[in-house]
């Protein structure tokens, strides 16, 4: 029996989907300001509390990726510094930087598009996501990788 009132054969579209494609909207904003394109916003309950995008650029800051803005952003809306019943969604896997603040942030599920090969936590160091927090990899790759191809391209 079919409980869903989709279109036939239109895919079912997931909530995981719907944020990542507003982190994707941030993403793009990075790229058009000439920064890598990452962009990361905080769910909770079904809202958006805190986004963010990779300012390192014009804020002359290392440390100013686009989850670290997402944090400081939800936490403001929250009052408080724990990030209970949210969930992060950022373009691109965590680098070592985000995912240690992550822990410190207690936040229950991560959910990320694109792999960095490269600079991922996963390279240097998984077990710095907190062992309660669950992470989904690889939701919109392709559209989140290919931001990231088409700005090194660009930067060639
Ligand atoms: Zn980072």
């Amino acid at each position: 029996m079919r409980i869903y009132n989709f279109e036939e054969g239109a895919p079912a579209v997931n909530a995981d989907e719907i944020y990542m494609k507003e982190a994707l909207k941030l993403a793009q904003k990075a790229y058009e300001e000439d920064e890598v394109p990452i962009g990361a916003v905080i769910v909770s309950q079904g809202k958006i509390i805190g986004k963010g995008y990779n300012l390192t650029e014009r804020l002359n800051d290392v440390t100013a990726h686009a989850e670290m803005q997402a944090f400081t952003a939800a936490a403001n809306f929250i009052g408080g510094k724990y990030l209970k019943d949210c969930t992060l969604y950022v373009t691109v896997e965590p680098c070592v930087m985000c995912a240690g603040a992550s822990y410190w942030t207690q936040i229950p599920r991560i959910v990320y598009g694109a792999k960095d090969e490269k600079r991922g936590y996963q390279v240097f160091n998984p077990k710095i996501i907190h062992p309660k927090t669950q992470i989904v990899g690889g939701v919109l790759e392709q559209e989140c990788g290919e931001l990231m191809k088409r700005f090194f391209k660009s930067k060639r």
